[in-house]
C-alpha cells in the first residue's frame, strides 16, 4: 500500500515508488533551497495552508523535531508544537490514544509522534508519522541516511554498510536494515555481544568481532550512540571498554575506503562513539545528514498530506 494519505510507522509501509518519490522531491527541495527559491509556486500554498501538522514529542529531540518544523514552514503548512507534555492532559492521566483523538478533532492533518513505546496504533483517522518509537523504528531517519549515502556515493545498491555500536536499542538501525536491504545494500554490524540485536529480521546479518576488519570491508560506516537511557542492569556495559574497542577515530579511517562515507544519526557523543577529529575528514558526512533532514521530511510530508506539487514551477536555473 502506498504512503499517500497514510501513516508512516515502519519502513514496511513504504513502496518502492514511495521511496523514489521521497528521494526525488527531497532533491528538488534541496536544489530550490540552495538557489533560495521559495516553494510557493511548487506547492499550492492556498491548499497547504489548510493543513495543520502536530509535532508530538514525548522524548527529547533536536534534529528531528526542528527539521520537521522547518519542513512544514517551507511547504506552507501550519505547524503546532506539542512537546511540553508535562503540561498537557497526559500529566493528568489521559491516555496517548485519547490525546491523539483530541488532536484529530482539532483538525490535525498529520501527527508526527515520538514516544517511548514500540508500536502505536490509533483509530483516530489522522495519519501518524513515526519520529522515533522507543527502540522499534525511526523510518524518517533511515530515509535521510540512505539518501545521504546515495547523494555522496551515487547509489545505495551494492554499498557495504557497517553499523557500529548499540544496535540492540537503536530504532535507527532497525529501520536502516530494512530500508538499505530494500535498496540493495549489504549490511553488517560490529558491536559488543551485550548490544547485538535480538529481533528475527537481524538473524544472519554478519557481525564483525574486530572493528578494523569491519572498516576494511565497508564502503559506509554508520556509528550509533550508546542509548544508556534504554539500558537496564543486564546490559552491564563499561563505557571505557566500549571506547577502547568500538570508538571510530582518525586511525581507523586510514584503513577505510578512500571514497567511503561516515555517518551518524546524532546526537553524537565525541570521545565515546567517534573522536572529534573525524569531522575534519572529507568522508565524514554527519553534518550533511543534518542538512538533508528538512528536505527528506518535507518530501515525506507532501506524500502523507497528498499535496499536489508542480515540478515545472521551479525556474530553470533552480533545476539540477
Ligand atoms: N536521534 C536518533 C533517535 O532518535 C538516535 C539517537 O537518539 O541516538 O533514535
Amino acid at each position: 500500500m502506498s504512503l499517500k494519505g497514510s501513516s508512516l510507522i515502519s519502513i514496511n509501509d513504504l513502496t518502492e515508488e514511495d521511496i523514489q518519490y521521497i528521494f526525488h522531491w527531497a532533491g528538488f527541495f534541496k536544489t530550490a533551497a540552495q538557489n533560495k527559491i521559495s516553494l510557493e509556486n511548487v506547492v499550492d500554498f492556498k491548499h497547504s495552508r489548510n493543513h495543520t501538522v502536530f509535532l508530538v514529542f514525548a522524548e527529547a529531540s533536536t534534529r528531528t523535531r526542528t527539521s520537521f518544523e522547518i519542513a512544514c514552514h517551507r511547504l506552507g503548512v501550519n505547524v503546532v508544537n506539542f512537546s511540553d507534555l508535562k503540561n498537557s492532559s497526559l500529566a493528568k492521566g489521559e491516555s496517548l490514544e485519547a490525546t491523539m483523538t483530541a488532536l484529530d478533532a482539532l483538525g490535525a492533518s498529520a501527527i508526527v509522534l515520538r514516544y517511548k513505546g514500540r508500536k502505536f496504533q490509533s483509530d483516530c483517522g489522522t495519519p501518524i508519522i513515526n519520529a522515533g518509537f522507543g527502540s522499534y523504528e525511526h523510518p524518517t531517519q533511515a530515509l535521510i541516511d540512505a539518501w545521504t549515502i546515495q547523494q555522496v556515493r551515487g547509489k545505495v545498491k551494492g554499498e557495504k554498510v557497517l553499523i557500529v555500536g548499540d544496535v540492540l536499542h537503536s530504532r535507527v538501525s532497525n529501520s536502516n536494515l530494512k530500508l538499505l536491504r530494500k535498496l540493495g545494500a549489504e549490511v553488517a554490524l560490529c558491536s559488543p555481544s551485550a548490544l547485538q540485536p535480538q529481533d528475527d529480521f537481524w538473524q544472519g546479518v554478519h557481525c564483525f568481532k574486530n572493528l578494523n576488519e569491519g572498516i576494511r570491508w565497508a564502503s559506509v560506516i554508520m556509528c550509533l550512540r550508546i542509548q544508556t537511557e534504554r539500558h537496564d542492569d543486564s546490559v552491564g556495559l563499561s563505557i571505557a571498554s566500549y571506547r577502547d574497542y568500538y570508538l571510530v577515530g582518525q586511525e581507523h579511517l586510514k584503513m577505510f575506503h578512500k571514497d567511503g562515507v561516515l555517518i551518524h544519526p546524532g546526537p553524537y557523543i565525541c570521545g565515546v562513539e567517534i573522536s572529534p577529529t573525524v569531522f575534519d575528514d572529507s568522508r565524514c558526512h554527519i553534518i550533511t545528514q543534518v542538512k538533508n533532514a528538512p528536505f527528506i521530511r518535507a518530501a515525506i510530508l507532501t506524500r502523507v498530506l497528498n499535496l499536489e506539487l508542480k515540478e515545472d514551477k521551479l525556474p530553470a536555473d533552480g533545476k539540477k
